[in-house]
């Protein structure tokens, strides 16, 4: 069932690939619509725990449901939103609507069952001085507590103001959330960045994840494993999609992943269905021959 909701995924993604200049001229003018009148929808995927298999959290995954063109994929506008300052817009209705989400399904839970959320932030957000009060209010708004809130920083993006993005990700740090640096490993200045940045959570691009074949770990892998080790930071592994990608990953100590193997980003009802059940059966298996639960 995963593997043919991925299927869906990767035809989703082609289709956004092929958005020719003049659908991108018409989706501009749509989009500053498309977001005060509701066509934004967030999908959740789980965050595993690899040791234990239990699912610690989720990460919002924007959509957009335009009325003619249907369920839109991040990749066919997020460009788009990031040109037009849109996505400051689009930036803050994501954060509000993943955190009520999540105070919802904190308020479900069992007391015991912990559940956090991670939220892609654009640079183009953190450029704006107001996105600490942001993040403030949506914390407070809605009781979090704010370690159960992480921000996902593209580290590929934070280049050409360096010294401005530190000083805005210390001070949202200093709000109590957590700090992850997305697709790590892909950017030319990773390892700078990791040095500088104030930084909780590397999150290894998938491309590395991909790279292993049979459940042997590739060096760079390993090295960016145990180089968040030494740093004191979690490591979270994208895009397992098969299990001996998870038991290679679980054997070099990485501590959370995602990826279809476990679920493909689902809509609200479906993740809290998942979660129940994997609260049930304490856990996917992640034991290295069958995986799902
Ligand atoms: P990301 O933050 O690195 O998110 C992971 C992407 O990998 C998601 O694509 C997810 O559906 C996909 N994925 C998850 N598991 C697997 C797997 O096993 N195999 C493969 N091949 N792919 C997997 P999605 O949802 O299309 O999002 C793409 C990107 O769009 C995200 O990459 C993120 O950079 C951006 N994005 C999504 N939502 C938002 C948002 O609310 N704000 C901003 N600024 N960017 C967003
Ligand atoms: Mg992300
Ligand atoms: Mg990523
Ligand atoms: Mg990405």
């Amino acid at each position: 069932l995963a593997k043919e909701r991925g299927k869906d995924r990767v035809e989703l993604f082609e289709e956004a690939m092929h958005v020719s200049a003049f659908e991108r001229l018409e989706l501009k003018a749509d989009l500053a619509r498309a977001i005060t009148s509701g066509q934004l929808a967030l999908m959740y995927q789980p965050v595993v725990s690899l040791q234990t298999g239990r699912i610690t959290g989720a990460e919002a995954l924007v959509r957009w449901d335009h009325p003619r063109r249907g369920r839109l994929a991040p990749d066919a506008f997020i460009g788009i939103a990031e040109e037009t300052g849109l996505i400051v817009q689009l930036g803050q209705w994501v954060l509000e609507e993943a955190c009520q989400q999540l105070r919802t399904w904190q308020l479900t839970l069992p007391p015991d069952a912990a559940l956090s959320m991670s939220v892609n932030l654009s640079v183009r957000q953190l450029e704006q001085a107001s996105i600490v009060q942001s993040v403030r209010d949506a914390v407070d708004q809605f009781g979090l507590d704010p370690s159960t809130l992480t921000l996902e920083i593209t580290e590929t993006v934070i280049i050409d103001h360096m010294e401005t993005d530190r000083s805005r990700l210390t001070a949202l740090k200093e709000l109590g959330v957590q700090i992850a640096l997305d697709d790590f490993g892909v950017g030319y200045s990773s390892l700078r960045y990791v040095d500088d940045l104030p930084v909780d959570i590397l999150k290894v691009d998938r491309s590395f994840v991909g790279g292993i074949t049979d459940d042997q770990p590739t060096p760079v892998l390993e090295a960016i494993v145990a180089l968040g080790g030494r740093l004191g930071v979690h490591t979270t592994a994208e895009g397992i999609e098969h299990p001996n990608q998870l038991s290679a990953l679980k054997g070099i100590g990485c501590d959370l992943g995602q990826g279809y193997w476990f679920s493909p980003p689902v809509a609200a009802d479906a993740f809290f269905e998942l979660l129940m059940r994997n609260l049930e059966h304490g856990g996917f298996d992640t034991s290295s021959h069958d995986g799902e639960d």
